[in-house]
């Protein structure tokens, strides 16, 4: 779609660590307009100022349903928390303001339940749990490899503020694999945790394992196991700034569509 005008974006979360990324990212481009914040506690208060001192002219306000009645924004970006992510997806579907969702955490009975009102609504939204390309790839790679080496195990290691656990990444790349690969219950029949939680945690077969450590940032592993030979899948995310080309690029697409989609690898060709 050629629109003459910017596209008006509303970001939840603005003050959080990716939501000060996405504003940097939504003033550096001209056909991207910045109108609205949404912070509890700076109500009132100038973006900019908030950030770094330098008077933006776009406040922020209150609630997410605020922002929507005062601005109406085609869309709304949210770095949030699991808690809040759902109700901001529902509020925009009642106001018709497209979402840009990073915030992971949302339960799969959720998601459908999210992507089945919007369906039916034809209301376009993007759900990413990562906007890195780079971790997409990651996860397209680990899919193509489970079909040829069944035996798998993810690693994700993320920093200590993360609040769910296994990450979005490690789950979606987790549902890739497990369509990819054959039914296979993988490690010792007999084998057995002495202390609980030490082979990680199960999906369809294999183990996820989430690391929590300061100076992380987003990284997943995904090993492979074979006769005589491993594969590891690696992607690091070194600083947020390698999620915003990721969530530009779900911005001007989700201009165009008409269902809540999961995942920014259904935008690569
Ligand atoms: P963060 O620094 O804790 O930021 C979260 C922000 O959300 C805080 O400023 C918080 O404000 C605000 N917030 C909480 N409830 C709100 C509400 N109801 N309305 C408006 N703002 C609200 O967290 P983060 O590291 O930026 O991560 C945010 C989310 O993005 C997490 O779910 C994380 O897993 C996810 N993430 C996704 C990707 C991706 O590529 N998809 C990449 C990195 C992170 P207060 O502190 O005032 O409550």
């Amino acid at each position: 779609m050629n629109r003459e005008k910017p596209i008006t974006v509303a970001v939840a979360g603005a003050k959080g660590r990716m939501g000060q990324e996405v504003v940097k990212m939504l003033l550096q481009d001209p056909s991207l307009s910045f109108v609205v914040a949404v912070d509890s506690k700076l109500h009132g208060v100038d973006v900019g100022e908030a950030m770094d001192g330098r008077t933006l002219g776009v406040t922020f306000v209150q609630s997410v349903a605020e922002a929507f009645q005062k601005y109406q924004p085609d869309v709304l970006v949210d770095f949030t928390t699991p808690q809040t992510v759902y109700k901001h997806m529902e509020l925009a579907l009642q106001y018709k303001v497209r979402p840009v969702v990073g915030t992971t955490g949302l339960t799969p009975e959720q998601l459908e339940d999210l992507t089945t009102r919007y369906r039916e609504a034809g209301l376009g939204g993007i759900i990413a749990p990562n906007f890195a390309i780079g971790a997409i790839l990651c996860m397209k790679f680990a899919a193509m490899a489970a079909k040829y080496m069944p035996h798998v195990e993810i690693i994700e290691l993320h920093h200590d503020k993360k609040l769910d656990a296994p990450s979005g990444t490690a789950l979606k790349t987790a549902e890739l694999i497990s369509k990819a690969r054959s039914e296979l219950k993988q490690g010792h029949p007999q084998e057995e945790e002495t202390i609980a939680g030490a082979r990680g945690a199960e999906y369809d077969g294999f183990r996820i394992h989430s690391v929590r450590l300061p100076g992380m940032v987003a990284h997943q592993e995904v090993l492979f196991g074979a006769t005589g030979q491993t594969l590891s899948i690696r992607h690091d995310s070194i600083n947020r700034e390698s999620f915003m080309p990721g969530v530009n690029m779900a911005i001007k697409a989700v201009m165009n569509l008409d269902t809540l989609m999961y995942g920014l690898e259904n935008l690569l060709d």
